[in-house]
């Protein structure tokens, strides 16, 4: 019989994260097609109580909590010893986890210590006759695999904006504390503080519902012979402040950075979308002045409903990449669509 646990950690405020809700989410399937199985939660933060009232009304029957100062930050020694001890007290088989940065850096080295084994970028869970079964892709998104595991126990990293965020309500959650002994050394490290760009200077943006893409094409010679990147940036900018899209890129664009050519002052490597970049998950994308070559699409493989505007109708956008291809100026769409949203139509 399995005994499944999602283990989550708080968030600085202490309440869960969309990711958290996702891996419940998963786990609960795996719960339910998996006969005998029991759902059971494990907790590691500051403080823990909130975050489990948060999901009181889940089916989990146990929850299990690592609580204090000393695990309020992401640091390896003290995350692995509080997800060590949770494992062992909640016995768990499975272990479910959304793949953060803070837990994918941790959990497969306590997969290793308690003899078990760890997949990462987990994009679904299935019951394959009667066993848990894991899907995720290879080869950079070209191809998925559905496989299992006789080894115990199993740890999950689920990949954020894979799964439904699961809806269950709030209530009163009994916490049962294990206590962890961190020694001094699992203390040294010390979180002094976090840089992170200006809310207005994140042009990445997982959640957001389209995919917003810039190609070399803005920063080429256009019809006039010249080029325009000033007014480029104006019109990507102004996008991106009344759509609150995510800002992807080519290679090609964000590459000319390093070669010392005029480029988009917002954009960084971070932002190239394909084969040598991200894969994001959107619902919606929208790609200009981009050639949709195919070490470019791949990288929209999880993006549901595509839409691109360049001025060659025989791009790869045209060739069975997209779902609609303006064949456009996109300087005169985006001023445009950018004039419609302004005015809130
Ligand atoms: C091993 C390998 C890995 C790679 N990995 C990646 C990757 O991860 N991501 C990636 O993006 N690429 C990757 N590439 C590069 C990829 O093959 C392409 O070279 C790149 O995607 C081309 O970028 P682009 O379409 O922006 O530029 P271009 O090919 O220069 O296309 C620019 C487009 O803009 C259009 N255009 C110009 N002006 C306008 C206008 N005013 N309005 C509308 N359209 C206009 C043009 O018609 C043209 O189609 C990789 C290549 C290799 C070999």
């Amino acid at each position: 019989m399995e005994t499944i646990l999602v283990l989550a950690h708080t968030e600085p405020d202490g309440s869960l994260a969309k990711s958290a809700r996702e891996a419940l989410h998963a786990a609960r399937t795996l719960n339910k097609s998996l006969a005998g199985s029991s759902l059971v939660v494990g907790l590691v933060g500051e403080n823990v109580q909130a975050a489990a009232d948060s999901i009181a009304a889940c089916p989990a029957t146990k929850y299990f909590g690592v609580a204090g100062k000393d695990f309020a930050p992401s640091r390896y020694a003290s995350d692995a010893a509080a997800a060590e001890a949770i494992c062992k007290s909640a016995q768990a088989t499975i272990v479910v986890a959304p793949a953060t940065s803070r837990w994918a850096r941790v959990l497969p080295g306590v997969a290793q210590r308690l003899g078990g084994r760890a997949d990462t970028h987990v994009t679904g869970v299935a019951d394959a006759g009667g066993k848990p079964a894991i899907n995720r892709w290879y080869y950079r998104q070209r191809m998925e695999a559905t496989l299992t595991r006789a080894q115990r126990p199993w740890f999950i990293l689920v990949d954020p904006g894979s799964q439904a965020a699961c809806e269950c309500g709030a209530g009163a959650a009994k916490v049962e504390t294990v206590t962890v002994n961190l020694p001094e050394s699992g203390k040294r490290t010390t979180v002094v503080g976090i840089r992170e760009p200006k809310a207005d200077a994140q042009t990445i943006r997982p959640d957001a519902e389209l995919l917003f893409v810039t190609g070399a094409g803005w920063t080429k010679k256009q019809a006039d012979g010249q080029t325009h990147v000033p007014e480029a940036e104006k019109h990507i900018r102004g996008f991106l402040q009344l759509s609150r899209a995510s800002l992807g890129s080519s290679k090609s664009l964000v590459d000319q950075g390093g070669e010392g050519q005029a480029v988009l002052s917002f954009l960084s490597h971070l932002n190239q979308i394909g084969q040598t970049g991200s894969t994001p998950r959107h619902p919606k994308g929208l790609s200009t002045c981009c050639h949709g070559e195919e070490p470019h699409t791949v990288g929209w493989r999880f993006i549901a409903e595509r839409r691109a505007i360049s001025l060659d109708p025989n791009c790869g956008w045209a060739r069975g990449k997209a779902d609609v291809l303006y064949v456009a100026d996109a300087f005169a769409v985006m001023g445009k669509v950018n004039e419609l949203l302004a005015a809130g139509k």
